[in-house]
């Protein structure tokens, strides 16, 4: 079932709306060094970044995603050449979603971290269980049982897919991170 889920950055500046659609998502647990070197950089690590390192993710289409309040006070930032574009907002330093540098890739990795939700049983119920645990070898402490120590390629197939269904369907637009192709704010590089 399609929920509405409600955007809003820690001090109410930004906020936005998203479209969960189970059938176009992955519920991702990252615990890789460029989302904690990321988290580092925004110095909001104890928000951020849970017990293990680990940052919450919900990959989708971009289209549906939308920020209908605060745009101007959302920016970017690249950790390294190749890298992902991360979104951010500069009133909070709350993470926002990540885009590939591409505005016509079919993929927004949105931040579980401002999506609100009244109880624990609600996030379930819109975002359902995390499914790909990711990067456990970059664990702070012992790594949880439970996650793959890199990527579990398992996934590839399925990904390919959703990028595939993605492209066909034009979800890759509109974004709120580009207008056309050009990103719709900063993107500053750290190398
Ligand atoms: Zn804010
Ligand atoms: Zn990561």
């Amino acid at each position: 079932m399609t929920t509405t889920v409600a955007l809003e950055c820690t001090c109410g500046s930004v906020k936005g709306e998203l479209t969960v659609v189970p059938s176009d998502l992955f519920h991702v647990h990252c615990l890789c060094c460029d989302c904690q070197r990321y988290a580092q950089y925004l110095n909001n690590e104890a928000v951020i970044l849970d017990e293990f390192g680990g940052t919450e993710l919900l990959q989708t289409y971009p289209a549906y995603l939308s920020i209908r309040e605060g745009i101007d006070k959302v920016q970017a930032v690249q950790l390294t050449p190749k890298g992902i574009y991360r979104w951010h907002t500069t009133c909070c330093h709350m993470p926002v979603a990540n885009t590939v540098k591409s505005s016509a890739v079919p993929f927004v990795g949105v931040s579980v971290k401002w999506m609100k939700f009244a109880t624990e049983q609600d996030k379930l119920a819109a975002l359902g269980p995390v499914t790909i645990k990711a990067f456990g070898k970059y664990a702070i402490g012992a790594m949880p049982d439970d996650v793959h120590p890199r990527f579990p390629l398992v996934y590839m197939p399925k990904i390919l897919g959703f990028m595939l269904k993605g492209k066909l369907r034009g979800r890759h637009r509109p974004s709120p991170f580009f207008n056309a192709t050009l990103p719709v704010a900063e993107v500053r590089q750290l190398f």
